[in-house]
């Protein structure tokens, strides 16, 4: 049963071979298993998970069911859940309990009736693309254990490859959703910039931050997606659109369809077993019938650099209001008002999330503003302008997710920029609002799984998951399990 797909496990609870009590058991006992060995999750509560699971199982007694009722689930512990300790991976929400659920949690387990294992680990307030910075220590990646499963949803990816949840929730500022699944041999999908409700998720960089779903095919991304998504008049940038089946392209020919190879993306910066999957992955796609193009995205090496101006100015701002009076961490002992500022501060945060914020403060600045954060925006609008101007040439973009396989756990701690490196190719779509989402389209010579990216125009995601599907139907890679859940 742990390693059924979505759809078997609605079909198990609604013929009754298995309880959603049983099967949130099923899954607790993994956790307790495995979870000191990867540290999944930060927080676990087993009575409000039976609690969940048991209301749901009146709701299927009752014939009052969706496709994802009694289904367990790993929220990332980015997103308030009421009750429940939401620390976003730092010291700083350490004891925060929220009194409040996120539109996310309502939609996915108060409406939709999916039943929360535990909150997943992630890099402190989502800075980070391996899981180290958070508070609650580093996550190993189920597929070796010395490695890092990517950030900063590393739990989130952990607990799905090591099968301590059928699916998880993610966010993606600028990777944090695709990249991880690409370590974790995972299907992830970011949305459009605006589809998924913000609210009640704890916010990093604004402009950016979009919620969407980790799943171990494309098949189960689309059905979460379809409950997660919706206007929520409580975000003030959420889109008011009509509600979409994201899985109704699902199984559709892709012959004929324009898959699009940004020259940028296939230059050098990857590593040769990454690029030699990616181009077996084109093969495939071929094979199916696409077309492929080549387009280009000639301001795309400016991303990073974009990116590392816009977040960390928004997250200074953001995480102004971490002050010690209203949320989370107050130094024990201080003088005066602004020496307790600066001690709960100074104590609640971690490094990197004091490097972003001094970089914001410093990019906002009287005098530079303009120099770095206007620059910054004027970059991202031409960014946007490539992609619009690539998608008149294809439907669909292709290219590695990330430069990489897992790294060493430690390898990049001492090396920010080469850490802000592994987001060549996964930050622009960010930058763009449009989404993305990474599949597994094989190994490196370790037996590391590797990540191939698909980047959709705006609101393509129904078809960008057909494509993923398409291929996971010609290919077996999403299949494999790491040896730690076999
Ligand atoms: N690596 C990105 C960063 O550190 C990931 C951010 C994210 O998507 N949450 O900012």
């Amino acid at each position: 049963m742990i390693h059924a797909s979505l759809k078997t496990l609605r079909a198990a609870l609604d013929s009754r071979k298995i309880s959603s009590v049983e099967l949130s058991r099923l899954f607790l006992e993994r956790i307790a298993r495995l979870n000191p060995t990867l540290n999944a999750f930060i927080t676990v509560d087993a009575e409000k998970t039976l609690a969940a699971a048991k209301a749901a199982d009146l709701r299927i007694a009752a014939g009052n069911t969706g496709p994802l009722t009694g289904i367990p689930l790993a929220q990332k512990d980015i997103f308030c859940a009421r009750g429940w300790r939401t620390t976003c991976g730092s010291r700083m929400l350490e004891n925060f309990i929220a009194p409040y659920d996120a539109a996310v949690v309502e939609r996915l387990e108060q409406d939709a009736g999916m039943v929360p294992l535990g909150k997943a680990n992630m890099d402190e307030f989502a800075m980070g693309s391996s899981n180290e910075t958070s508070y609650f220590g580093p996550v190993c990646n189920p597929w070796d254990t010395t490695r890092v499963p990517g950030g900063s949803s590393g739990g989130s990816a952990a607990a799905v490859a090591a099968f301590l949840a059928p699916v998880a929730t993610g966010t993606d500022t600028g990777g944090s959703i695709r990249q991880p699944s690409a370590l974790c041999g995972l299907t992830g999908i970011k949305p459009t910039y605006g589809v998924v409700s913000r609210y009640g998720m704890i916010a990093f960089a604004s402009s950016l931050d979009q919620g969407g779903v980790i799943a171990r095919c494309a098949e189960d991304c689309a059905l979460v997606l379809c409950a997660m998504a919706g206007f929520d008049e409580r975000d003030s940038t959420s889109l008011e659109r009509p509600a979409e089946d994201y899985g109704r392209d699902l199984g559709a020919s892709i012959k004929g369809l324009r898959i699009g190879l940004p020259r940028e993306f296939f230059r050098e910066g990857a590593d040769a077993g990454v690029m030699a999957a990616v181009q077996e992955a084109i093969a495939v796609y071929r094979g199916l019938g696409a077309e492929i193009v080549e387009v280009t995205l000639p301001n795309a090496h400016l991303a990073v650099p974009a990116y590392y101006v816009i977040a960390p100015a928004e997250a200074s701002s953001n995480l102004s209001r971490f002050d010690g009076v209203r949320y989370g961490h107050r130094a024990p002992e201080y003088a005066d008002l602004d020496s307790m500022y600066c001690k709960s501060r100074a104590q609640g945060f971690g490094a990197e999330v004091k490097r972003r914020i001094l970089i914001g403060a410093y990019v906002l600045s009287h005098g530079y503003y303009d120099a770095y954060y206007l620059q910054a925006q004027r970059i991202r609008r031409l960014i946007a302008g490539d992609f619009a101007e690539a998608f008149k040439a294809c439907d669909a973009i292709l290219g590695p997710t990330s430069p990489t396989t897992a790294f060493r756990q430690g390898e990049k701690s001492a090396d920010p920029v080469g850490m802000y490196l592994s987001d060549i190719y996964t930050i622009a779509v960010n930058l763009a609002g449009l989404p993305g989402l990474s599949i597994p389209c094989g190994f490196d010579a370790r037996g590391l799984p590797i990540g191939l990216q698909l980047i959709g125009n705006c609101f393509d995601e129904a078809r960008l998951l057909n494509v993923a599907h398409a291929y996971q139907q010609a290919t077996d890679w999403h299949l494999r399990r790491p040896a730690i859940a076999a």
